[in-house]
């Protein structure tokens, strides 16, 4: 399977990083060995000492496809996940100024901790669905997925004119605004509406 991760793509978020709005999504990859499941901890990689925090809502996509227009690609999806996408802000620094790709800074073992899948029939809208990320108990990040630059049909559609998405595959979506650092000893848990869904710690 394959990790598809959007970029900037939160107005605030893009802001605060002084990267532009795009004006059509940025996404990247991720290797499956980024993934950390079931709470287990994460460990701070020795190769970075600014490791940030970025909560997202996952989407797991269910069926095969290929150019896939906006308003079908709700047919590919009916759950989601919260999801942290560990980015070593340092290495990713250096290389946005050599344009050079920064999977060193995002896909690095144990970058992606995700909750269980939920499905959507519990929401009403999947365009109005709130999530939180809190580090100690105080709440750092907050997002509805109504504030996305690119809904989630619309990130289908764009993936899909370049690579088949095939199911299983996992899409996150961005990051809101409150982007910061962990530290060891940490501890963060991850919300969707008023459901824990996520809580592990830094060690
Ligand atoms: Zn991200």
């Amino acid at each position: 399977m394959k990790i598809i991760a959007i970029g900037r793509n939160y107005i605030d978020h893009a802001k605060e990083l002084n990267n532009p709005v795009p004006k059509e999504p940025i996404f990247f990859l991720m290797p499956d060995s980024s993934l950390l499941r079931n709470n287990q901890p994460f460990f701070y990689p020795d190769f970075s000492n600014d490791i940030h925090f970025e909560v997202e809502i996952v989407v797991k996509l269910n069926r095969l496809g290929k150019n896939v227009a906006t308003k079908f690609a709700n047919r590919y999806y009916n759950e989601i996940a919260v999801g942290i996408d560990f980015t070593a802000r340092d290495l990713q620094q250096k290389c946005k100024e050599k344009g050079l790709p920064w999977e060193v800074s995002k896909c690095f073992d144990g970058a992606a901790p995700i909750s269980n899948f939920i499905s959507l029939d519990k929401f009403q809208d999947v365009n109005n669905i709130n999530f939180r990320l809190e580090v100690n108990g105080e709440i750092v990040q907050k997002g509805n997925t109504k504030e996305m630059i690119f809904k989630i049909d619309e990130l289908i559609e764009h993936v899909t004119k370049y690579m088949t998405i095939k199911i299983g595959d996992y899409l996150f979506t961005g990051t809101p605004s409150g982007v910061g650092p962990v530290k060891i000893g940490d501890r963060l848990t991850a919300y969707i509406e008023e459901e824990k869904m996520l809580d592990f710690v830094v060690k």
